[in-house]
């Protein structure tokens, strides 16, 4: 049986500018060349989990514009339910990557429309919500619409996933909800206080995570793999090791196919793990973020 997850989230278009180098204060450059794509962190999850075969609704917001016209398109063909996608008077959300001849990222992003949402449009999709198995959210949208979500999804037994990125503190009101928090090692450090270099300061650093409320805990290593703490197991599960190109949304993949994978009581996470880690690998050898992705069966076929 597939599993249902709704992800609660942001919409982006990017906007990948290709620069010789940033310029000076006062100074102008040409730009080299200009590419939009899809992206931000909500989409990208939402993509990742339908493209591994959850059966996918999104909760979000977008601008009455052109780029929210196309990320409609983008969720709609990757099979995602969009019916709680509604506009707002703002624009839709933005990220303006500079990307520098020497590899650099330099990053603006426009919140927009994904500003704009609320709790009271988090509470028209509660039907989605309670018929989920997991509800999945993040930092690019208000706090509010997290705290209304994961409220919801707790009275009706669904499980939360709560990716903290951008790290922020998070308030009891919403941790005490938390099924499954999973933080990269920054944003572990950011909500801890611990700096997570190795196995001791990643159990530290999960402990507290528990103690802040939160039931079970990844936090994600990047090239070295994933930890995770469960209330009756802990374990490290190494990444793949790959040629890297391109790490945009490397968490975003982990996730999302993480949420197609687990079972709703986590006593798969080990090998929900397994799964998500070898997405990413796959999704780190491709450019971009959305079109880097993989389905579900590309992931088999690389096992
Ligand atoms: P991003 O912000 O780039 O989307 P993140 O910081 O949220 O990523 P990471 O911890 O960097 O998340 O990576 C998530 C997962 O992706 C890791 O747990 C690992 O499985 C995989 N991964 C990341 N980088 C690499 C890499 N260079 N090689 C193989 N796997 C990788």
């Amino acid at each position: 049986m597939m599993n249902k997850v709704t992800v609660l989230g942001s919409l982006n278009v990017d906007t990948i500018l290709k620069v010789q180098r940033l310029p000076k204060p006062g100074e102008t450059l040409q730009i080299i060349s200009k590419q939009n794509a899809g992206g931000g962190k909500g989409a990208n999850q939402g993509i990742a989990a339908a493209r591994s075969n959850a059966q996918t609704s999104f909760i979000g917001k977008i601008g009455k514009d052109e780029n929210g016209k196309m990320m409609c398109e983008v969720l709609r063909s990757a099979g995602i339910d969009i019916t709680n996608v509604t506009t707002a008077s703002s624009g839709t959300g933005q990220a303006f990557i500079l990307l520098q001849k020497n590899g650099e990222n330099s990053i603006l992003v426009y919140g927009g429309a994904n500003q704009e949402l609320t709790a009271a449009d988090v509470q028209k999709a509660k039907n989605k919500i309670v018929n989920s198995d997991f509800l999945v959210t993040q930092f690019e949208t208000p706090l509010e619409c997290a705290i209304e979500g994961f409220k919801i999804a707790k009275n009706a037994g669904v499980a939360t996933i709560l990716n903290p990125a951008p790290a922020k503190k998070i308030p009891t009101e919403l941790m005490q909800n938390v099924d499954l928090i999973t933080p990269n090692e920054t944003e572990a450090e950011l909500l801890t206080g611990i700096k997570v270099i190795d196995e001791k300061t990643q159990c530290l650093a999960a402990e507290k995570l528990l103690e802040f409320g939160a039931k079970n805990v990844i936090i994600t290593l990047g090239s070295k793999g994933a930890f995770y703490q469960t209330k009756n197991e802990r374990g490290f599960v190494p990444a793949l090791r790959v040629d890297a190109v391109d790490t945009t949304a490397a968490g975003d993949t982990f996730l999302g196919v993480l949420s197609s994978q687990l079972d709703k009581d986590f006593s798969n996470i080990k090998e929900a793990i397994k799964f998500a880690n070898k997405a990413s690998a796959l999704a780190v050898q491709k450019l971009g973020a959305i079109p880097s992705i993989p389905s579900y069966k590309e992931i088999k076929r690389s096992l």
